[in-house]
């Protein structure tokens, strides 16, 4: 399956931020991208156990309903000291208020002094076709956690997270930068190198 200049592309998220920063992305290629909310659809239950089961979930759901090409998004923080947590379930760890200040003092709490502050954040992309044909495309960012949380340019988790070969977390970092490396944009690399592009 190919994607054409002109294609309707529905971004499988009810997530603003994240349907922005995606059609940003997938501006170059002439797409017509519509969001989820603005297309009715529901969104689904993340019941899946990995990145790329909800990913797909979601994208699968949308491409369904809708009969359109889907893409959906799914990301998290995965603490190697607390095996792999909060992991996919880094969005529910901030309970209902999205409150990541709690989040990241759960994570600091959990890891209990532990001496391995190792950690990355992982973004796996799904591409859904109607055909039922789902392609799956991830990006990794490799980092170290830093406590108490410094810097307020990012959101989630970004305020304890330095990836490798900075000093700076990515609440303190310039967003273009962070951009540039985030595990989102390696997750992109893949899926516009992939070929399904024309
Ligand atoms: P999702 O919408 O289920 O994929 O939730 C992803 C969760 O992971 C969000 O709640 C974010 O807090 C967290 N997350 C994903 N990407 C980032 C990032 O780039 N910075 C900080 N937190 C992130």
């Amino acid at each position: 399956m190919r994607l054409c200049r002109g294609d309707t592309l529905v971004v499988a998220s009810h997530n603003g931020g994240k349907l922005r920063e995606i059609a940003d992305l997938l501006a170059p290629f002439g797409f017509l991208v519509r969001g989820a909310a603005e297309l009715g659809l529901a969104e689904p239950d993340e019941a899946g156990t990995t990145f790329e089961d909800n990913a797909i979930l979601k994208a699968r759901a949308a491409a369904d309903t809708s009969r359109l090409i889907a893409l959906a998004d799914d990301s998290g923080l995965s603490v190697t000291a607390l095996d792999g947590a909060p992991g996919i379930y880094s969005a529910r760890w901030a309970g209902a208020d999205r409150d990541f200040a709690a989040a990241m003092a759960r994570v600091e709490r959990e890891m209990a002094g532990a001496s391995d502050r190792l950690a990355k954040f992982v973004c796996v992309l799904a591409l859904a076709f109607p055909s039922g044909e789902t392609e799956t495309f991830r990006g990794e960012v490799e980092g170290r956690l830093v406590f108490p949380p410094r810097g307020t340019k990012g959101f989630g988790y970004d305020p304890i997270f330095v990836a490798d070969g900075m000093r700076e977390t990515f609440g303190e970092i310039d967003p273009a930068l962070k951009h540039a490396i985030s595990h989102r944009a390696r997750a992109f690399e893949k899926l516009l190198g992939s070929g399904l592009f024309e």
